[in-house]
């Protein structure tokens, strides 16, 4: 990709350093990652050192299901199906308060997909992920690398998802019977998008999908898998906004899950 001295300048402003294709000059060596509570965390390991963890791996958090009235059959659902099964799911408790569930953005022939937590106030109200401040920082950071959940050809679109679709009150962490009984849409928006990258933000996101409870300054830096598909961790906005010193970080993150982008097959 080549730079404007607008989009460099842009960047620099932020922190943020350039993503430079292969041959490019190597990037800086990553500075020591900290945790989400800001505490400095074990070095991570190279990239080129970093293995990547098996697809699916056996539990580390105890997710724990709970009787619901989900809808069945969500993992043969297509794209219009499990809309409507989001719509009307009442699987945990989560769907007492919310105005509205916000399923996900984006074209489902994106490369891109990045997924979050669970919805905030605004996100509630709009039925989109990622609106408010952190969904701007989020575009920002998106539009610097080329990248859009606008309108775009599929290789610059990012499809946006959370990783439970209901607003918890007063934007709480949610629970693991929570985060399982929602797990279901999830793992069918991966299937069928079937994207080439997948960036997960945040620590929600990072259980669901690597069932890890490590920090994410210690899984971050490094190319994982997700049944296949690389996957890289990062900050949520959110945190970014709260520790803008870790916008480097996160767009080193960018940049490396661009290097990873799974060709065409
Ligand atoms: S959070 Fe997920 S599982 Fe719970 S009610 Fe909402 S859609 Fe259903």
């Amino acid at each position: 990709m080549a730079w404007s001295e607008r989009q460099v300048a842009m960047l620099a402003e932020m922190g943020l350093r350039v993503w430079q294709p292969a041959g490019a000059e190597a990037p800086e060596p990553l500075a020591p990652a900290q945790t989400m509570s800001g505490a400095p965390a074990a070095a991570s390991p190279t990239r080129a050192a970093a293995a990547p963890l098996a697809a699916r791996p056996a539990p580390a958090v105890a997710l724990q299901a709970e009787p619901g009235s989900r809808s069945v059959g969500v993992e043969t659902m297509d794209w219009p199906a499990l809309r409507e099964a989001v719509a009307g799911c009442t699987a945990c408790k989560l769907c007492s308060g919310r105005t509205q569930t916000v399923f996900g953005v984006g074209n489902p022939r994106a490369h891109w997909m990045i997924v979050g937590e669970a919805p905030g106030e605004q996100e509630d109200l709009q039925g989109e992920p990622f609106v408010g401040k952190s969904g701007q920082l989020l575009d920002n950071m998106l539009r610097a690398l080329g990248l859009t959940r606008g309108e775009a050809a599929p290789e610059q679109q990012v499809y946006i998802a959370n990783t439970v679709k209901c607003r918890p009150p007063g934007n709480r962490n949610p629970e693991p019977s929570e985060l399982a009984q929602c797990e279901p849409f999830l793992i069918r928006q991966i299937e069928l998008l079937r994207p080439r990258i997948i960036l997960a933000m945040g620590r929600f996101a990072v259980q669901s999908l690597l069932r890890s409870t490590e920090p994410i300054g210690r899984l971050r830096g490094r190319v994982h898998r997700y049944q296949g598909v690389p996957l890289v961790v990062t900050y949520h906005p959110a945190y970014l906004l709260r520790n803008p010193e870790d916008k480097s970080r996160a767009w080193d993150d960018l940049c490396l899950a661009r290097e990873a982008l799974q060709p065409a097959s």
